[in-house]
Protein backbone atom coordinates (compact mmCIF):
# COMPACT_ATOMS: atom_id res chain seq x y z
CA UNK A 1 0.00 0.00 0.00
CA UNK A 2 1.30 3.52 -1.14
CA UNK A 3 1.68 6.23 1.24
CA UNK A 4 -0.13 9.50 0.42
CA UNK A 5 2.70 11.66 -0.47
CA UNK A 6 3.80 8.95 -3.02
CA UNK A 7 0.63 8.51 -4.26
CA UNK A 8 0.50 12.30 -5.01
CA UNK A 9 3.74 12.24 -6.66
CA UNK A 10 2.57 9.29 -9.03
CA UNK A 11 -0.10 11.15 -9.87
CA UNK A 12 1.30 14.43 -10.94
CA UNK A 13 4.69 13.11 -12.25
CA UNK A 14 1.64 11.86 -14.79
CA UNK A 15 0.03 15.24 -15.27
CA UNK A 16 1.74 18.03 -17.88
CA UNK A 17 -0.10 21.12 -18.15
CA UNK A 18 -1.54 22.00 -21.48
CA UNK A 19 -1.90 22.01 -24.35
CA UNK A 20 -1.94 25.83 -25.50
CA UNK A 21 -5.02 27.09 -26.51
CA UNK A 22 -6.16 30.46 -27.11
CA UNK A 23 -9.12 31.33 -25.55
CA UNK A 24 -11.00 34.26 -25.63
CA UNK A 25 -10.57 36.71 -22.66
CA UNK A 26 -13.94 36.41 -20.94
CA UNK A 27 -13.64 32.68 -21.05
CA UNK A 28 -10.69 32.56 -19.51
CA UNK A 29 -11.52 33.36 -15.52
CA UNK A 30 -9.10 30.99 -13.24
CA UNK A 31 -7.21 29.90 -16.40
CA UNK A 32 -3.22 30.07 -15.95
CA UNK A 33 -0.95 32.26 -18.94
CA UNK A 34 0.92 29.80 -20.97
CA UNK A 35 3.46 33.05 -22.84
CA UNK A 36 4.28 36.27 -21.34
CA UNK A 37 1.46 38.95 -22.11
CA UNK A 38 3.97 42.54 -23.25
CA UNK A 39 1.85 46.02 -23.36
CA UNK A 40 0.50 46.86 -27.08
CA UNK A 41 -0.47 50.51 -25.96
CA UNK A 42 0.40 52.97 -23.51
CA UNK A 43 -1.96 53.37 -20.66
CA UNK A 44 -3.38 56.10 -20.51
CA UNK A 45 -3.41 56.50 -24.06
CA UNK A 46 -3.20 59.88 -23.98
CA UNK A 47 -2.99 63.23 -21.25
CA UNK A 48 -6.74 63.22 -19.94
CA UNK A 49 -8.43 65.44 -17.27
CA UNK A 50 -9.22 63.09 -14.06
CA UNK A 51 -11.87 65.92 -13.24
CA UNK A 52 -14.80 68.06 -14.32
CA UNK A 53 -13.48 71.34 -14.37
CA UNK A 54 -11.50 74.00 -16.91
CA UNK A 55 -8.62 73.33 -18.65
CA UNK A 56 -6.17 76.05 -17.73
CA UNK A 57 -2.47 77.48 -17.59
CA UNK A 58 -1.56 77.00 -14.32
CA UNK A 59 0.35 80.11 -14.40
CA UNK A 60 -2.47 82.04 -15.27
CA UNK A 61 -4.89 79.69 -12.44
CA UNK A 62 -4.46 81.97 -9.42
CA UNK A 63 -6.78 82.92 -6.63
CA UNK A 64 -8.74 85.57 -7.59
CA UNK A 65 -7.99 85.29 -11.46
CA UNK A 66 -10.45 86.02 -14.12
CA UNK A 67 -10.94 83.54 -17.18
CA UNK A 68 -13.11 83.39 -20.26
CA UNK A 69 -14.54 80.09 -21.11
CA UNK A 70 -14.62 79.84 -25.15
CA UNK A 71 -17.93 78.25 -26.50
CA UNK A 72 -16.38 75.01 -27.55
CA UNK A 73 -16.21 72.61 -24.78
CA UNK A 74 -13.88 69.10 -24.54
CA UNK A 75 -15.93 66.59 -23.74
CA UNK A 76 -14.72 62.34 -23.00
CA UNK A 77 -15.22 60.21 -25.92
CA UNK A 78 -13.74 62.68 -28.93
CA UNK A 79 -10.52 64.57 -29.20
CA UNK A 80 -11.56 67.99 -30.49
CA UNK A 81 -8.43 69.27 -30.86
CA UNK A 82 -9.01 72.29 -29.05
CA UNK A 83 -6.46 74.87 -28.64
CA UNK A 84 -6.12 76.99 -25.33
CA UNK A 85 -5.61 80.26 -25.81
CA UNK A 86 -3.78 83.91 -23.35
CA UNK A 87 -6.74 84.42 -20.67
CA UNK A 88 -8.57 81.39 -21.39
CA UNK A 89 -10.12 78.31 -19.53
CA UNK A 90 -11.93 75.39 -21.57
CA UNK A 91 -14.67 73.31 -20.25
CA UNK A 92 -13.66 69.57 -20.04
CA UNK A 93 -14.56 66.24 -18.42
CA UNK A 94 -13.59 63.45 -16.41
CA UNK A 95 -11.56 61.41 -19.07
CA UNK A 96 -11.35 64.10 -21.87
CA UNK A 97 -8.34 64.71 -23.82
CA UNK A 98 -6.12 67.78 -22.55
CA UNK A 99 -6.37 70.87 -25.00
CA UNK A 100 -3.01 72.11 -26.50
CA UNK A 101 -1.56 74.55 -24.17
CA UNK A 102 -2.97 73.78 -21.09
CA UNK A 103 -1.07 72.17 -18.08
CA UNK A 104 -3.85 72.00 -15.64
CA UNK A 105 -7.53 71.21 -14.93
CA UNK A 106 -9.07 73.38 -12.42
CA UNK A 107 -11.94 71.26 -10.56
CA UNK A 108 -15.52 72.62 -11.34
CA UNK A 109 -15.37 73.34 -7.25
CA UNK A 110 -12.88 75.21 -7.20
CA UNK A 111 -14.16 78.22 -9.28
CA UNK A 112 -17.21 80.36 -9.47
CA UNK A 113 -18.67 80.88 -13.32
CA UNK A 114 -20.77 83.67 -14.57
CA UNK A 115 -21.74 83.80 -17.64
CA UNK A 116 -18.85 83.18 -20.13
CA UNK A 117 -16.43 83.33 -17.73
CA UNK A 118 -15.06 81.74 -14.53
CA UNK A 119 -13.16 83.12 -11.32
CA UNK A 120 -10.70 81.18 -9.64
CA UNK A 121 -11.47 80.77 -6.09
CA UNK A 122 -8.14 78.03 -5.73
CA UNK A 123 -5.75 77.97 -7.60
CA UNK A 124 -3.85 74.84 -9.32
CA UNK A 125 -0.58 73.88 -9.97
CA UNK A 126 0.70 72.94 -13.43
CA UNK A 127 0.44 69.13 -13.82
CA UNK A 128 -2.30 69.16 -11.25
CA UNK A 129 -5.90 66.56 -12.38
CA UNK A 130 -3.80 65.22 -14.95
CA UNK A 131 -3.73 62.00 -16.33
CA UNK A 132 -0.25 61.71 -18.28
CA UNK A 133 -0.15 59.19 -21.03
CA UNK A 134 1.73 56.33 -20.32
CA UNK A 135 1.63 56.71 -16.40
CA UNK A 136 -0.02 53.79 -15.79
CA UNK A 137 1.48 51.08 -18.69
CA UNK A 138 4.26 51.87 -21.17
CA UNK A 139 3.72 50.42 -24.31
CA UNK A 140 6.37 47.08 -24.12
CA UNK A 141 6.18 46.61 -20.80
CA UNK A 142 5.39 42.95 -19.16
CA UNK A 143 2.41 42.51 -18.21
CA UNK A 144 2.30 39.05 -17.29
CA UNK A 145 4.18 36.32 -17.43
CA UNK A 146 3.70 32.52 -18.21
CA UNK A 147 2.46 30.75 -15.46
CA UNK A 148 0.68 33.93 -14.09
CA UNK A 149 -3.38 33.04 -13.33
CA UNK A 150 -5.95 34.83 -14.80
CA UNK A 151 -7.81 36.79 -12.29
CA UNK A 152 -10.60 38.85 -12.95
CA UNK A 153 -8.22 42.17 -11.87
CA UNK A 154 -5.64 40.69 -14.77
CA UNK A 155 -8.86 40.51 -17.10
CA UNK A 156 -9.59 44.02 -16.97
CA UNK A 157 -5.92 45.12 -17.26
CA UNK A 158 -5.47 42.59 -20.47
CA UNK A 159 -9.22 44.26 -21.65
CA UNK A 160 -7.81 47.96 -21.54
CA UNK A 161 -5.33 47.03 -23.61
CA UNK A 162 -7.56 46.03 -26.24
CA UNK A 163 -6.74 42.13 -25.68
CA UNK A 164 -9.73 39.39 -27.11
CA UNK A 165 -7.96 35.91 -26.48
CA UNK A 166 -4.58 34.80 -24.68
CA UNK A 167 -2.79 31.83 -24.79
CA UNK A 168 -3.69 29.63 -21.56
CA UNK A 169 -3.66 26.04 -21.00
CA UNK A 170 -6.47 24.11 -21.53
CA UNK A 171 -9.29 23.72 -19.10
CA UNK A 172 -9.61 19.29 -18.52
CA UNK A 173 -12.35 17.55 -19.22
CA UNK A 174 -13.30 15.43 -15.90
CA UNK A 175 -16.17 12.55 -16.46
CA UNK A 176 -17.70 11.58 -13.51
CA UNK A 177 -18.69 8.35 -13.48
CA UNK A 178 -20.94 7.06 -10.31
CA UNK A 179 -21.31 3.03 -10.25
CA UNK A 180 -23.80 0.86 -8.42
CA UNK A 181 -27.13 -0.43 -9.44
CA UNK A 182 -28.81 1.25 -5.56
CA UNK A 183 -28.45 4.37 -7.09
CA UNK A 184 -31.12 6.50 -8.28
CA UNK A 185 -30.77 10.23 -9.71
CA UNK A 186 -32.60 12.64 -7.35
CA UNK A 187 -35.36 13.87 -8.98
CA UNK A 188 -36.71 10.46 -9.06
CA UNK A 189 -38.61 8.25 -6.41
CA UNK A 190 -36.85 5.77 -4.44
CA UNK A 191 -37.95 2.33 -4.28
CA UNK A 192 -36.88 0.40 -0.75
CA UNK A 193 -33.17 -0.47 -0.46
CA UNK A 194 -31.69 2.17 -3.26
CA UNK A 195 -30.55 5.58 -2.28
CA UNK A 196 -29.88 8.88 -4.60
CA UNK A 197 -26.51 9.71 -5.74
CA UNK A 198 -25.27 12.01 -4.31
CA UNK A 199 -21.20 11.60 -5.29
CA UNK A 200 -22.39 12.35 -9.50
CA UNK A 201 -23.16 15.70 -8.09
CA UNK A 202 -20.73 16.34 -5.46
CA UNK A 203 -17.71 15.72 -7.73
CA UNK A 204 -18.37 17.35 -10.83
CA UNK A 205 -19.42 20.70 -8.62
CA UNK A 206 -15.64 19.70 -6.91
CA UNK A 207 -14.18 19.45 -10.21
CA UNK A 208 -15.93 22.81 -11.47
CA UNK A 209 -14.83 24.63 -8.24
CA UNK A 210 -11.15 23.07 -9.02
CA UNK A 211 -11.47 24.51 -12.73
CA UNK A 212 -12.12 21.91 -14.88
CA UNK A 213 -14.83 21.12 -16.83
CA UNK A 214 -17.23 18.26 -15.93
CA UNK A 215 -19.86 15.71 -16.49
CA UNK A 216 -21.85 12.69 -15.28
CA UNK A 217 -22.86 9.40 -16.38
CA UNK A 218 -24.06 6.58 -14.34
CA UNK A 219 -23.10 2.92 -14.71
CA UNK A 220 -24.58 -0.36 -13.33
CA UNK A 221 -22.54 -3.06 -11.23
CA UNK A 222 -22.14 -4.83 -14.75
CA UNK A 223 -19.37 -5.51 -16.65
CA UNK A 224 -20.82 -4.61 -19.90
CA UNK A 225 -22.91 -1.62 -18.74
CA UNK A 226 -19.59 -0.30 -16.96
CA UNK A 227 -17.65 -1.27 -20.09
CA UNK A 228 -19.73 0.98 -22.24
CA UNK A 229 -20.39 4.38 -20.30
CA UNK A 230 -16.10 3.98 -19.50
CA UNK A 231 -15.12 3.49 -22.93
CA UNK A 232 -17.19 6.69 -23.67
CA UNK A 233 -15.87 8.82 -20.92
CA UNK A 234 -12.46 7.70 -22.10
CA UNK A 235 -12.85 8.53 -25.16
CA UNK A 236 -14.07 11.92 -24.32
CA UNK A 237 -12.62 13.32 -21.57
CA UNK A 238 -9.08 13.82 -20.46
CA UNK A 239 -9.80 12.97 -16.30
CA UNK A 240 -12.25 9.72 -15.66
CA UNK A 241 -13.18 9.77 -12.17
CA UNK A 242 -15.05 6.28 -10.92
CA UNK A 243 -17.03 6.65 -8.12
CA UNK A 244 -17.78 3.25 -6.15
CA UNK A 245 -17.07 -0.37 -7.05
CA UNK A 246 -13.30 -0.18 -7.01
CA UNK A 247 -13.37 -2.17 -3.59
CA UNK A 248 -13.10 -5.83 -3.32
CA UNK A 249 -16.62 -6.84 -2.91
CA UNK A 250 -18.31 -9.20 -5.52
CA UNK A 251 -20.11 -6.95 -7.73
CA UNK A 252 -16.92 -4.05 -7.55
CA UNK A 253 -16.36 -4.95 -11.80
CA UNK A 254 -14.32 -1.31 -12.33
CA UNK A 255 -10.25 -3.16 -12.09
CA UNK A 256 -11.45 -5.86 -14.24
CA UNK A 257 -13.27 -3.56 -16.89
CA UNK A 258 -10.32 -0.88 -16.99
CA UNK A 259 -7.92 -3.58 -17.90
CA UNK A 260 -10.05 -4.83 -20.20
CA UNK A 261 -9.92 -0.76 -21.68
CA UNK A 262 -6.31 -0.75 -21.62
CA UNK A 263 -6.31 0.76 -18.66
CA UNK A 264 -2.35 0.38 -16.71
CA UNK A 265 -3.27 0.46 -13.28
CA UNK A 266 -0.37 2.67 -11.62
CA UNK A 267 -1.38 1.56 -8.00
CA UNK A 268 -4.71 0.56 -5.70
CA UNK A 269 -4.77 1.41 -2.43
CA UNK A 270 -3.23 4.12 -0.25
CA UNK A 271 -2.37 4.33 3.42
CA UNK A 272 -5.11 7.27 4.63
CA UNK A 273 -8.22 6.79 5.78
CA UNK A 274 -11.01 7.48 4.37
CA UNK A 275 -9.94 6.12 0.87
CA UNK A 276 -7.94 3.10 1.47
CA UNK A 277 -9.24 1.33 -2.10
CA UNK A 278 -8.13 4.53 -4.05
CA UNK A 279 -7.05 3.37 -7.40
CA UNK A 280 -4.75 5.69 -10.21
CA UNK A 281 -4.19 4.41 -13.46
CA UNK A 282 -3.83 5.51 -17.09
CA UNK A 283 -5.22 4.62 -20.53
CA UNK A 284 -3.38 4.07 -23.54
CA UNK A 285 -5.23 6.95 -24.95
CA UNK A 286 -4.04 9.13 -22.57
CA UNK A 287 -6.64 10.05 -20.02
CA UNK A 288 -6.02 9.16 -16.68
CA UNK A 289 -8.62 7.29 -14.20
CA UNK A 290 -9.00 7.80 -10.66
CA UNK A 291 -11.05 5.45 -8.56
CA UNK A 292 -12.96 6.47 -5.69
CA UNK A 293 -13.99 4.42 -3.23
CA UNK A 294 -18.01 4.76 -3.23
CA UNK A 295 -18.84 5.96 0.42
CA UNK A 296 -19.40 9.83 -0.38
CA UNK A 297 -16.96 10.97 2.48
CA UNK A 298 -14.16 9.08 1.39
CA UNK A 299 -15.25 10.22 -2.28
CA UNK A 300 -14.60 13.55 -1.45
CA UNK A 301 -11.56 13.29 0.64
CA UNK A 302 -9.67 11.52 -2.19
CA UNK A 303 -10.67 13.81 -4.62
CA UNK A 304 -9.69 16.44 -2.61
CA UNK A 305 -6.18 14.90 -1.64
CA UNK A 306 -5.14 13.30 -5.39
CA UNK A 307 -7.73 14.75 -8.49
CA UNK A 308 -7.99 18.06 -7.14
CA UNK A 309 -3.86 18.65 -7.52
CA UNK A 310 -4.22 16.80 -10.81
CA UNK A 311 -6.67 19.21 -12.50
CA UNK A 312 -4.93 22.24 -10.61
CA UNK A 313 -1.61 21.05 -12.42
CA UNK A 314 -2.95 20.21 -15.81
CA UNK A 315 -4.69 23.95 -15.69
CA UNK A 316 -1.07 25.27 -15.20
CA UNK A 317 -0.86 25.47 -11.74
CA UNK A 318 1.86 24.95 -9.22
CA UNK A 319 1.34 22.62 -7.17
CA UNK A 320 3.17 21.40 -4.20
CA UNK A 321 2.82 17.48 -3.82
CA UNK A 322 3.94 17.99 -0.09
CA UNK A 323 0.19 19.00 0.02
CA UNK A 324 -1.79 18.92 -2.65
CA UNK A 325 -4.29 21.73 -4.22
CA UNK A 326 -5.54 22.79 -0.74
CA UNK A 327 -4.28 25.06 1.80
CA UNK A 328 -2.52 23.95 5.01
CA UNK A 329 -3.75 24.81 8.46
CA UNK A 330 -1.89 25.42 12.12
CA UNK A 331 -4.84 25.40 14.66
CA UNK A 332 -5.56 23.88 18.52
CA UNK A 333 -7.97 21.23 19.27
CA UNK A 334 -10.86 22.58 20.70
CA UNK A 335 -11.65 18.88 21.77
CA UNK A 336 -10.38 15.33 22.24
CA UNK A 337 -9.31 13.49 18.93
CA UNK A 338 -7.42 10.29 18.48
CA UNK A 339 -6.72 7.98 16.11
CA UNK A 340 -6.20 4.03 16.83
CA UNK A 341 -6.34 2.67 13.71
CA UNK A 342 -3.39 1.66 11.46
CA UNK A 343 -3.28 4.51 9.03
CA UNK A 344 -2.99 8.20 8.57
CA UNK A 345 -6.83 9.69 9.53
CA UNK A 346 -8.41 12.79 8.21
CA UNK A 347 -11.05 13.78 10.40
CA UNK A 348 -13.47 16.36 9.00
CA UNK A 349 -13.52 19.16 11.18
CA UNK A 350 -14.48 23.00 11.58
CA UNK A 351 -12.50 25.66 12.25
CA UNK A 352 -14.22 28.30 15.42
CA UNK A 353 -12.87 30.93 17.72
CA UNK A 354 -12.31 28.12 20.31
CA UNK A 355 -10.14 25.89 18.15
CA UNK A 356 -11.17 22.92 15.51
CA UNK A 357 -14.16 20.92 16.80
CA UNK A 358 -15.09 17.44 14.49
CA UNK A 359 -17.81 18.33 12.14
CA UNK A 360 -20.44 15.48 13.46
CA UNK A 361 -20.12 11.86 13.10
CA UNK A 362 -16.86 10.60 11.47
CA UNK A 363 -18.33 7.33 9.42
CA UNK A 364 -17.52 7.51 5.53
CA UNK A 365 -21.08 7.71 4.85
CA UNK A 366 -22.11 10.97 7.11
CA UNK A 367 -22.41 13.61 4.75
CA UNK A 368 -23.80 15.83 7.18
CA UNK A 369 -20.72 16.44 9.12
CA UNK A 370 -19.27 16.66 5.82
CA UNK A 371 -21.24 19.32 4.21
CA UNK A 372 -20.53 21.37 7.64
CA UNK A 373 -16.76 21.04 7.17
CA UNK A 374 -14.20 23.49 6.90
CA UNK A 375 -11.36 21.69 7.32
CA UNK A 376 -9.38 17.81 7.88
CA UNK A 377 -7.71 17.60 11.07
CA UNK A 378 -4.74 14.84 9.79
CA UNK A 379 -3.74 12.46 12.73
CA UNK A 380 -1.10 10.13 12.39
CA UNK A 381 -1.30 6.15 13.59
CA UNK A 382 -2.10 6.18 17.02
CA UNK A 383 -1.90 10.02 17.73
CA UNK A 384 -4.09 11.82 19.73
CA UNK A 385 -4.65 15.17 21.14
CA UNK A 386 -6.63 16.24 23.87
CA UNK A 387 -8.32 19.93 23.95
CA UNK A 388 -5.89 22.68 23.77
CA UNK A 389 -2.85 21.29 22.52
CA UNK A 390 -1.75 21.73 18.51
CA UNK A 391 -3.23 19.78 15.40
CA UNK A 392 -2.43 20.83 11.46
CA UNK A 393 -4.59 19.58 8.91
CA UNK A 394 -6.02 20.89 5.41
CA UNK A 395 -8.20 23.60 4.53
CA UNK A 396 -11.49 22.78 2.41
P1 LIG B 1 -18.78 0.90 -3.14
O1 LIG B 1 -17.47 1.62 -3.07
O2 LIG B 1 -19.33 0.82 -4.53
O3 LIG B 1 -18.71 -0.42 -2.45
O4 LIG B 1 -19.80 1.77 -2.32
C1 LIG B 1 -19.63 1.99 -0.93
C2 LIG B 1 -20.87 2.62 -0.32
O5 LIG B 1 -21.05 3.89 -0.90
C3 LIG B 1 -22.15 1.86 -0.55
O6 LIG B 1 -22.92 1.94 0.64
C4 LIG B 1 -22.81 2.62 -1.67
O7 LIG B 1 -24.21 2.49 -1.66
C5 LIG B 1 -22.37 4.01 -1.40
N1 LIG B 1 -22.31 4.76 -2.66
C6 LIG B 1 -21.66 4.39 -3.76
N2 LIG B 1 -21.80 5.28 -4.74
C7 LIG B 1 -22.58 6.26 -4.22
C8 LIG B 1 -23.09 7.48 -4.74
N3 LIG B 1 -22.82 7.85 -5.99
N4 LIG B 1 -23.85 8.26 -3.94
C9 LIG B 1 -24.11 7.87 -2.68
N5 LIG B 1 -23.65 6.74 -2.13
C10 LIG B 1 -22.90 5.93 -2.89
MG1 LIG C 1 -20.88 -0.10 -5.41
Amino acid sequence: MLEESEARERILEAVSPGPVVWTPLDLASGLVLAQAIRAAVDLPGFDNSSMDGYAVRASECVTGAELQVPDESQPAGIDRRLVLQTGQAIRIFTGAAIPEGADAVVMQEDVSRSGGAIRVVEGVKAGENIRRRGGDVCAGQLLLGAGDPVTPARIGLLASQGIAEVPVFWRPLVNVVSTGDELVEPGLPLAPGELYNSNGPMLKAAAERAGAAASTAWAADDPDALCEVLTRSLESGDFTVIAGGVSVGERDYVKEVLNGLGVVTDFWRVRVKPGKPFLFGRHTGGALVFGLPGNPVSAYVTFALFVLPAIRKSLGYRVDPARGGLGEFRGVAAEEMSNAGDRPHYLRGVVSPDGVKLSGTQQSHAIFGLSRADCLVRLEVEQSVHAGEPVTGLLL
